[in-house]
């Protein structure tokens, strides 16, 4: 502590306490920078810090350190030039449309996109004059087709869910690129260990960092990782205006949770295909929505964009309908009945009645979700623990 400070009385010196700086060694960890604001040594350096993304940190909405750490990991993995982290997957994935689109743009998105998202487009499309066509995302045509002059974006996720539909990222993102469209993709559901959207092509990948990069459900966060540093600067700004910022302390999480993505990938992969291998040969099973089975409509697509794995999510179709997967449901004792998923714990859910509640018989049975489908977002525990709940549950139906 300066003579100055000493020279203070008790209150004054109680508000500036000595920052303790890590000399001679290293922390192993990424620190907690929870502070929010920056001092500097004079008004030109900080004038100088308001300028975007890679100057000094000022200000927790403009950047944190620990925040930043966790931007520069996602974007490394991702392979692209910069990321922006946000408090929630939605806060990302909203400051990305309103950062890139205005009043008269056209945006082509698939039809079956994560509950938030569509009600976000919607939103723009009612009361922003923003225009919206949903395609079904399976043929570069149908988005050829839906070109528009006024076209400004093309919004895609890798798998869809439930029913873990494979998105073709080389071929639409292609028909984007040739007409001058930036592409966004939802990447959650394969993370960037299973699929890099950028080397396909996209502009932006977006990720609910509260579901496989956290992993653990203790964490809510979102990143966008730009593929290039001016709409990455473009962008910052505008999450500069909105606020969605990340705290440090879950960006902290979130790196925390992120150190074993590698090994729990593999293990969410490897017990979600082995499962889905088991339920579709059990009676009380009519179906299994797995692009790993051979009988899966985007198997070969699979083969070819996720050869790593498909992820951990994946969807059944019970023999006796809704009051059969109500049943199901309420049998299992080591699955949990959750929203989300990602996390170690398996989480199930009935999407007709839940995350789909929405829809209509005709777009339920689009979407090719029927009364008896359950969705499985299968966890970390042993696989013959879990086999073992699965089929204790279908054997009381
Ligand atoms: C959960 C999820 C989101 C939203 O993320 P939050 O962190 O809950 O805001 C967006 N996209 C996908 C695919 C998700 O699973």
């Amino acid at each position: 502590m300066s003579d100055f400070h000493h020279g203070l009385r008790p209150e004054s010196r109680i508000v500036h306490p000595p920052v303790e700086e890590v000399v001679g060694s290293r922390p192993l960890g990424v620190p907690i920078h929870q502070g929010h604001v920056f001092a500097f040594p004079d008004g030109d350096a900080l004038a100088e810090a308001f300028g975007g993304p890679d100057r000094a940190f000022l200000y927790n909405r403009l950047g944190n350190p620990t925040v930043r750490s966790l931007e520069h990991a996602v974007a490394g993995l991702e392979g692209g030039s910069g990321a922006l982290a946000a408090s929630s997957g939605m806060g990302a994935i909203n400051t990305v449309l309103l950062a890139l689109l205005r009043s008269g743009d056209h945006v082509i998105a698939q039809e079956s996109l994560y509950g938030g998202t569509f009600a976000a487009l919607a939103d723009l499309a009612a009361r922003w004059g923003v225009a919206v066509t949903h395609v079904r995302g399976d043929d570069p045509e149908e988005v050829r087709a839906a070109l528009r002059p006024t076209t400004r974006l093309l919004y895609l996720e890798t798998v869809s869910n439930p029913t873990a539909r494979v998105t073709d990222l080389p071929a639409l993102i292609g028909v984007a690129r040739e007409a001058g469209v930036l592409s966004v993709v939802d990447n959650t559901f394969t993370t960037p260990l299973l699929c890099r959207p950028i080397e396909h092509g996209a502009d932006v990948v977006v990720h609910s960092a509260t579901k496989y990069l956290g992993g653990h459900s203790d964490v809510l966060a979102g990143v966008a990782v730009f593929a290039d540093a001016a709409l990455h600067h473009r962008v910052w700004e505008h999450g500069v205006e909105l606020g969605a910022s990340l705290d440090p302390f879950a960006a902290w999480l979130t790196l925390r949770g992120m150190q074993t993505l590698g090994l729990r990938m593999r293990r969410h992969c490897e017990s979600a295909l082995d499962l889905a291998g088991r339920l579709a040969a059990h009676p009380a099973v009519t179906a299994v929505h797995h692009p790993g089975l051979p009988g899966h409509p985007d198997h070969e697509l699979a083969r070819r964009l996720l050869p790593e794995g498909q992820g951990g999510v994946f969807a059944v179709d019970l023999a006796g309908g809704r009051e059969a997967a109500g049943a199901f449901v309420g049998a299992l004792r080591l699955a949990s009945l959750a929203p989300s998923l990602g996390g170690v714990h398996t989480l199930v859910m009935h999407p007709a009645s839940t995350s789909h509640r929405q829809l209509s018989d005709e777009e339920l049975a689009a979407a090719g979700i029927g009364p008896g489908t359950v969705r499985l977002a299968v966890g970390i525990e042993h696989p013959e623990d879990l086999w073992a709940d699965l089929e204790q549950a279908l054997g009381k139906l």
